[in-house]
């Protein structure tokens, strides 16, 4: 039997959704070949869409006998063609897993829902904005009608909950309430060899170097916690470690090398009101300038930044998708788009008084800023933000039509504040010098933002190559991440370990041997594949850890 076919058994889903060989594949399938990166690595030889844990089960245990390499793939809607298949592999793909499980209320007047990981998120903002339409889902009274959120926004509301938790995806208000991460009370966790892990955060700290922790059939699995620290920064680059970590934050941002996320609990809390705007300025100084002040505002949820290569864009190529944008106001080149939480003790006078006297020393106005008072005008303040990426998207995807070469090459770095100006100089600095159309535009509040490379043929292709490759530089070099908020994915790679260096990734590949020790999940993921570090006949994780305590 080919590699990649399971075999039949007692157990197998015969109903489960499947498409069998390369060429069915790319005939039927081929939307699965790719992400929102565009780049295209390979066929797989099966695509199985499971629908229980048990199905994933199934094809786990296949994919860990045979070493056969398995791609998960979720919303595909990454740009760092994480849930790219490679050649051969088996696709896992997870849309058929959607449901939301059940609520349950937190002592904290929030609430726990429990979902299956290929749930998009606008079917959780669905569902919230009228529970009692889904009367199936038990605990439901618990998020009474349109009252309740789940914070993390990562823009693209096609993208599934397990990609998000998978990437630690953060959003415009995770300036406030943080990434992905913070949002998510419990996780299942298929691993390589078919065990599962129920984790409940707090319930699995380090303790004397080690995680400890029971699978669900009572197997015993010690790993060694990570001896480095995460830099504290929005970051989405490796596995994260901090000594205060929990077992669960493991796999929260490891994009599928350790374990299929199979179930998720996220914390949804009460929805604040919200005030928002988008402040236009003459140049980027005064708007950085503002975001400055605003940072200091424990209330302000987001400040997202649109530099005048994003403007000029979006004027020029909102046709595409027919949003109707007003005229910008005169003489103005750049934006923030803010958001605020409203308190009832707040004075809206007061309030705007501040806002008014604050834009006019960073040389701008209320009459400069377009208002989201309510939540019609904010939605349209949102779907302004999330244009630009959807657009550049666009843009690469028929750029690639006319030179196959072309993918998407977008920086998602963030530095430290104290030397986020002097990088975001440079940086464009750089690109200009490169003679690349690009646009820029980001989560200034983090100091996180995106260069987007704009290449057409073949030669600015390589121009954008060469100066993502400076950036990334500049990035280290400044204390920086590789990847803020999309993850490492296939992309990335180098820039990982020239961001951590060999000896964390070293530690980063131990942890991996030690859960997947074929090194089957999500291959070429984070590291390039090294068969040396894969043990090849042995389940034992005892083996497996001293086996890498050598790398
Ligand atoms: C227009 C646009 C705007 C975007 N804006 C943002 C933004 O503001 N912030 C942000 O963070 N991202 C943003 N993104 C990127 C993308 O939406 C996120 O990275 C998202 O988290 C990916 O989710 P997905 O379900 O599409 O995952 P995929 O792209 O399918 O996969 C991403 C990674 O997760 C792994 N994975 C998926 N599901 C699972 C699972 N159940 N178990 C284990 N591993 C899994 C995959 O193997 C892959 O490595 C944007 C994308 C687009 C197209």
């Amino acid at each position: 039997m080919a590699s990649g076919l399971p075999n039949p058994s007692a157990h197998w889903n015969r109903a489960m959704k499947s498409v069998i060989g390369a060429p069915a594949i790319r005939e039927r399938l081929p939307e699965i070949l790719y992400d929102e990166s565009r780049l295209i690595c390979g066929t797989p030889s099966a695509a199985y869409f499971p629908e229980s844990i048990d199905d994933i089960r199934e094809i786990v245990l296949r994919a860990h006998r045979d070493h056969t390499p398995l791609t998960i793939i979720g919303g595909k809607t990454g740009i760092a063609g994480g849930s790219v298949p490679t050649d051969g592999s088996i696709a896992l793909c997870l849309s058929a897993m959607n449901q939301i499980l059940h609520i349950s209320r937190l002592p904290d007047g929030s609430a726990c829902m429990l979902c299956r990981p290929g749930i998009m998120l606008s079917a959780i903002d669905d569902f919230l904005a009228n529970p009692a339409a889904e009367q199936q889902v038990p605990g439901s009274e618990h998020v009474s009608q349109g009252r309740y959120f789940y914070p993390p926004d990562p823009t693209e509301l096609s993208a599934q909950l397990g990609g998000t938790v998978a990437t630690n995806a953060s959003g415009a208000r995770s300036f406030h309430y943080g990434a992905t991460r913070v949002h998510v009370e419990s996780l299942k966790i298929i691993l390589a060899d078919g065990e599962a892990l129920s984790l409940r955060r707090n319930e699995h700290p380090i303790r004397n170097g080690y995680f400890s922790v029971k699978t669900e059939t009572g197997k015993e699995i010690s790993i060694r916690a990570p001896s480095y620290v995460s830099p504290r920064l929005k970051n989405a680059s490796g596995y994260y470690a901090d000594p205060a970590m929990d077992l669960l934050d493991l796999f929260i941002g490891s994009e599928g090398t350790l374990g299929i996320i199979a179930e998720i609990g996220i914390r949804i809390r009460p929805k604040p009101d919200i005030m928002a705007g988008l402040s236009f300025f003459d140049k980027r100084d005064y708007a950085v300038a503002f975001a400055g002040l605003l940072r200091t505002d424990p209330a302000i949820a987001a400040i997202e930044y649109f530099d005048s290569s994003a403007l000029d864009f979006l004027r020029a190529h909102a046709g595409a998708i027919s949003l109707k944008i007003a005229d910008f106001p005169a003489g103005k080149t750049c934006a923030l788009f803010w958001e605020r939480i409203e308190s009832p003790a707040d004075s809206f006078d007061t309030r705007i008084d501040l806002f008014e006297r604050q834009l006019s020393e960073c040389g701008s106005s209320l009459d400069a800023t377009w208002s989201g008072a309510d939540e019609r005008e904010s939605a349209r303040l949102k779907e302004f933000r999330h244009a630009v990426p959807e657009l550049i998207n666009q843009r690469i995807a028929q750029a690639k039509r006319e030179c196959p070469a072309i993918r998407k090459v977008s920086t998602d770095t963030a530095v430290p504040g104290d030397v986020f100006e002097t990088v975001f100089n440079e940086s464009v600095r750089m690109i200009e010098d490169a003679r690349c159309a690009y646009v820029a535009f980001g989560h200034i509040g983090d100091y996180h933002l995106h260069f987007n490379m704009l290449p057409s043929n073949q030669a600015e292709m390589d121009r954008a190559v060469a100066v993502y490759q400076r950036l990334m530089d500049l990035t280290i070099k400044n204390r920086g991440t590789v990847s803020a908020e999309h993850g490492v994915g296939k992309l990335k790679v180098p820039y990982l370990r020239a961001m951590y260096g060999d000896a964390v990734i070293a530690e980063m590949k131990r942890i991996k041997s030690e859960l997947d020790p074929h090194w089957v999940m999500s291959r070429g993921n984070l590291f390039e594949f090294d068969e040396m570090l894969t043990i090849q006949d042995t389940e034992d994780t005892e083996k497996a850890q001293r086996a890498t305590e050598k790398i």
